[in-house]
């Protein structure tokens, strides 16, 4: 009911809107659009507004697109986290935060309690909690911010496109004018976005140039990942302090930036949880419900709608790729973010980088609300990604992507690389979960004759949806590398690959049952390489090898292959050049004799042929299913690769 009110409300406003206010003020006509022609013109598509929002906050100067909530916030001092005394009822506690303590959420036409909940921010005269203040000089000296900042919204900003950088710069700006009012910290939104800025700071020093870091390195005397676990470890001061519902949209995005930096450190469990509270706190202001108010306007909710498809499209991957339970229930569908907001700039037909999160997460709307796949539906589950990665953009295109803006946008190779290897990625999330599920996978011997079609067909979907993984994983790793080598697709998609791969090659006792043998052996050998170069350089790198290592070790190989996939490994210790490597990519029978000469002269040398290599441990070997997954344990497990 509540829902309806909200939503009849927002539909009149859409169809009695005249012209928007910028418009009005300057006399122009206006296209009733929004972001409407001339504030896109003007490259202020941000500030396109079509009604007047109340601005309550201007005593920070914070704008109110980064900082308005539907739920107006007690202050620091009178919330539950800073001062546990509160437990003795003080009467500092505001009626809104009492309300919102007893556990209702905040609805503006509550019908009890919406009154109470328009309060005004309280003044405090307690003195500011000593750790607030000392973690909020965690911000590095100016230039050096700016550095991080612009190397955030250069390099990082679009894996997942939360943060709008014309707002949030003009918003930092002033936030550097007040800093020196550490009363400031008071507001929770003041507080949010000083914890913003310190998660943008850790989140880009996992991203920086070889250059950038060094010189960073140099000039702030310490490690850049000393430097970038202070920044998080500021930020984690901070955002204890901030209760759950202040702090609005800003505390929702600076917990979503401390789940991408734990995932960047490869801690997945910790990311997840992260993950978790981001949505409770989007919850807790009402994203999910995307209801429009007059405290909102159109570039409020667009960002909120932003937040909203990136913790939406994450939740829905973790689900399908790992098991774990959605984080997000709601029915409620939340409407995609409007590209048009970022074309105000740029050449207008490049694509915003908005557009590749708005495609992934149709795809994981799909994912999370269709019917779990089974048998029967296995194969049109595969073919809708399928069609949905033949109706790309052009830009983005599966074959022959337009790639005349890939110099200047690097975005845009970025993305193209993501959103396939998630289509292939998610095409194999169906097969392997089904392949998994047979009797193929309970014991430790198999003979690949007798194999009932069923059986051998799915094998063979999913050897061919691998080796595509596998073969954009190598792109990508070519491409991230080194810069971008902590985003966790570089690292994890070619081990995951692998380790399906080699779990298929375990499980083939006579060496029978897996078809395009010669290129799934490559493909291993590609990961192990990927992982080689990684070692040492990422956490991922360091277990993602371990593992893989030991499943090598453990395939039926042909002697052949065995000294193939070696010799593949110890290349990538010396310098393979990114053209052999292309080459010998391309699918073909005489992929052995291309890659390496020195494998047929070994081959030669022993008498051994068609000989399996003997393996030293049985595949059910305790020891081995015990195995340390270390920083994979928990999302990752065996049975996902049919062990
Ligand atoms: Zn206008
Ligand atoms: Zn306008």
């Amino acid at each position: 009911m509540e829902l309806e009110k909200r939503n009849s409300s927002k539909r009149c406003r859409g169809r009695t809107v005249t012209a928007c206010l910028e418009c009005r003020k300057m006399k122009k006509k206006c296209d009733r659009q929004w972001p409407c022609n001339h504030c896109k013109s003007r490259k202020v598509a941000h500030m396109c507004q079509f009604s007047q929002a109340t601005r309550k906050h201007q005593r920070l100067g914070l704008n109110e697109t980064q900082t308005r909530a539907p739920k107006e916030t007690p202050s620091i001092a009178s919330s539950t986290s800073v001062s546990e005394s509160q437990d003795d009822a003080s009467n500092s506690t505001s009626s809104a935060s009492a309300v919102h303590m007893l556990g209702y959420m905040f609805a503006k036409n509550d019908t009890l309690f919406g009154s109470i909940m328009e309060t005004q921010y309280v003044e405090s005269t307690e003195p500011l909690p000593e750790p607030i203040v000392q973690a909020s000089r965690a911000v590095s000296p100016r230039p050096y911010t700016d550095m991080l900042l612009k190397n955030f919204f250069d390099n990082v900003n679009y894996h997942y496109g939360i943060l709008h950088q014309p707002s949030f710069m003009a918003v930092y700006v002033e936030w550097w004018s007040q800093r020196r009012d550490a009363q400031s910290l008071r507001n929770p939104l003041a507080l949010a976005l000083t914890c913003l800025i310190l998660r943008i700071c850790a989140n880009s020093t996992q991203f920086l140039s070889p250059q950038a870091s060094s010189q960073l390195e140099l000039d702030l005397g310490d490690s850049i990942q000393n430097l970038s676990k202070a920044y998080h470890d500021a930020a984690q001061t901070i955002s204890s302090f901030l209760s759950p519902g202040t702090g609005g949209l800003l505390n929702a995005q600076q917990l979503f930036l401390a789940a991408t930096w734990h995932k960047g450190q490869a801690d997945f469990v910790r990311s997840w949880h992260e993950l978790g509270a981001a949505v409770r706190q989007a919850q807790e202001i009402g994203i999910h419900t995307d209801a429009f108010s007059d405290e909102l306007n159109e570039f409020d909710l667009e960002i909120r709608r932003r937040l909203w498809c990136a913790l939406y499209t994450w939740d829905r991957y973790m689900t399908g790729s790992f098991n774990r339970p959605p984080i997000i229930q709601s029915e409620i569908s939340v409407p995609l973010p409007n590209p048009g907001l970022d074309q105000a700039g740029a050449d207008p037909d490049v694509p915003s980088y908005i557009v590749a999160k708005t495609l992934e997460c149709q795809l994981a709307k799909e994912l999370g609300e269709g019917d779990r796949v089974d048998r029967s539906n296995l194969q049109s589950k595969i073919a809708f990604v399928e069609n949905w990665m033949l109706s790309l953009p052009s830009v983005f295109n599966i074959i022959n992507p337009d790639k005349r803006w890939d110099d200047d946008y690097p975005h845009i190779p970025f993305q193209r690389l993501q959103l396939h290897c998630v289509g292939y990625m998610t095409q194999l999330m169906f097969a392997r979960s089904i392949l998994t599920s047979f009797q193929l996978f309970s014991t430790t011997t198999h003979v690949g004759t007798g194999l009932d079609s069923e059986t051998t067909l799915l094998i063979q979907q999913v050897v061919d949806l691998s080796l595509k993984a596998m073969s954009v994983s190598k792109d990508t790793f070519d491409f991230c590398f080194p810069q971008k080598a902590k985003y966790y697709m570089v690292a994890f998609c070619p081990f995951d690959n692998a380790a399906l791969l080699c779990s298929l090659l375990i499980h083939d006792a006579d060496g029978t049952m897996i078809p395009r043998r010669s290129e799934v052996i490559y493909a291993i050998g590609q990961a192990l390489h990927i992982s080689q170069r990684l070692r040492g350089f990422t956490k991922m790198g360091d277990f993602t090898w371990s593992i893989l290592s030991a499943l090598k070790n453990r395939a039926n190989l042909f002697p052949l292959e065995k000294a193939l996939l070696e010799e593949l490994e110890s290349v990538g210790k010396t310098d393979i050049t990114t053209e052999s490597l292309n080459h010998s990519l391309e699918p073909s029978d005489d992929v052995f004799h291309s890659i390496n000469e020195s494998s047929n002269q070994l081959h030669s040398e022993s008498d051994e042929g068609l000989q399996f290599v003997e393996n030293t441990l049985a595949v059910d070997d305790p020891d081995f299913l015990e195995m340390d997954l270390g920083i994979l344990d928990g999302v990752w497990n065996w049975e996902r690769v049919g062990f």
